[in-house]
């Protein structure tokens, strides 16, 4: 070991072990790699030095295909000005225009750099080494290194049917399970939990267990969770509701996301953040996506066309899919999906490996716009078929 190397022996021992979470792979990225120029993310134009222009697409993050909203946008732009200033590190605009549309107290809102500081706060709020966090196989990275991180145990439930089997991870909650963590729908796997099944569930947790449901795609489940999960809030002072307007909101760039919990769990919650957690911008963009329902309401009818587009095209290729209630879904190609998923970038189209949810045959593709889930479908058929 050379000298550089030793201060890892100084990080805390649960750091020391940790694997980073590896995002999707960016557009620019891949221009480097393959040598083209001149894309910016969203315009999808790209003009190839010696070649064909070649359009790069990124369904890999799950990311809005229309972009922000237009009342976001404007309202991100007139904040320029006051860049100068510190935000206001209590959010209050954007926690009244919450706590307006889902009927809650401000009290009960914590504002979050993306849901994922939301996952990260309540982590650190909640767990030393020795306790234990209860969450699915196959559920969202972010559970197993937020719980690493402050040095507490996983224990991981196995999956059922690729979703949260409930039944299995109540049976592992103990005195010492602390936190357990429930994406719903869940990523990447796109499964849905029934509402009474999963009130069953928070029910039945000792209210020694804190339950944090993370509902970052709940407006695409079609199902009213967006609005049916607030009630439980009266009934459980140890639940904790993250969402985002990274996904159905088109605000990703930005990070901002949120928690609804009891108000006692909020100010825990506020003690750990840092004063200045959320951007100007961010908050300014978000206040003014969460008043343009009509972008909202396009967005999901966009995701449900589409959705109805690739596994109809899925179909036809003989290929299977895991049925997702998110703006997502989880192709089986019954093969090693890596050197699929590498052919696929040779023909500028970006999709997600899933190796590190142990599912190394599978490759979850973000739905498009129409265009961009042509492409796919195209490169996809033509990977497939060997002509790569
Ligand atoms: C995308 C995602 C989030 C949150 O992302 P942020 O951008 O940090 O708000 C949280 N949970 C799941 C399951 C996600 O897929």
């Amino acid at each position: 070991m050379n000298n550089a190397d030793k201060i890892y022996n100084l990080a805390v021992s649960g750091v020391q072990k940790l694997i980073p979470y590896t995002p999707g792979k960016p557009i620019e990225e891949l221009e480097r790699e393959l040598g083209l120029s001149n894309t910016t993310a969203m315009d999808g134009g790209s003009v190839a030095i010696g070649r064909e222009p070649m359009r790069l697409i990124k369904l890999a993050s799950n990311e809005n295909p229309l972009g922000p909203g237009k009342k976001a946008l404007a309202a991100t732009q007139a904040t320029l000005k006051d860049l100068a200033l510190y935000p206001d590190g209590n959010g209050f605009n954007l926690k009244l225009a919450l706590a307006d549309k889902y009927a809650v107290d401000m009290s009960q809102i914590t504002l979050g750099n993306g849901s994922n500081e939301i996952l990260e706060l309540v982590a650190r709020a909640f767990l030393t080494p020795g306790l234990e966090v209860v969450f699915s196989q196959h559920a969202f990275a972010v559970y197993p290194i937020v719980t690493q991180a402050v040095g507490a145990t996983a224990v991981v439930a196995p999956a059922l049917n690729y979703g949260h089997d409930l039944n299995a991870m109540l049976q592992r909650v103990t005195d010492k399970t602390r936190l357990v963590f429930i994406a719903n729908p869940n990523n990447p796997t796109g499964t849905l939990l029934s509402h009474a099944d999963l009130e069953a569930f928070i029910g039945a947790l000792p209210d020694t267990c804190v339950c944090v449901l993370d509902e970052a795609y709940c407006e695409f489940a079609g199902d009213g969770s967006a609005d049916n999960s607030i009630a439980w809030l009266k009934k459980y002072p140890n639940l904790l509701i993250t969402r985002t307007f990274s996904k159905a909101y088109g605000l990703a760039g930005l990070r901002i996301g949120y928690g609804l919990s009891s108000p006692q769990m909020a100010d825990i919650l506020n003690r750990v953040r840092q004063p200045f957690n959320n951007n100007m911008l961010a908050l300014a963009a978000a206040e003014a996506a969460l008043m343009d329902t009509e972008h909202l309401q396009n967005t999901i009818a966009v995701n449900a066309q589409g959705m109805q587009f690739i596994t109809e095209g899925f179909k036809n290729l003989g290929l299977e899919w895991i049925p997702s209630a998110g703006n997502f879904v989880l192709a089986d190609l019954k093969q090693p999906a890596m050197p699929i998923y590498e052919a696929l970038l040779r023909k500028g189209v970006i999709v997600r490996p899933v190796g590190v949810y142990e599912l190394p045959n599978h490759l979850r593709i973000t739905i498009g716009t129409q265009a961009e889930n042509q492409l796919f479908l195209q490169a996809l058929t033509e990977v497939l078929s060997g002509n790569v």
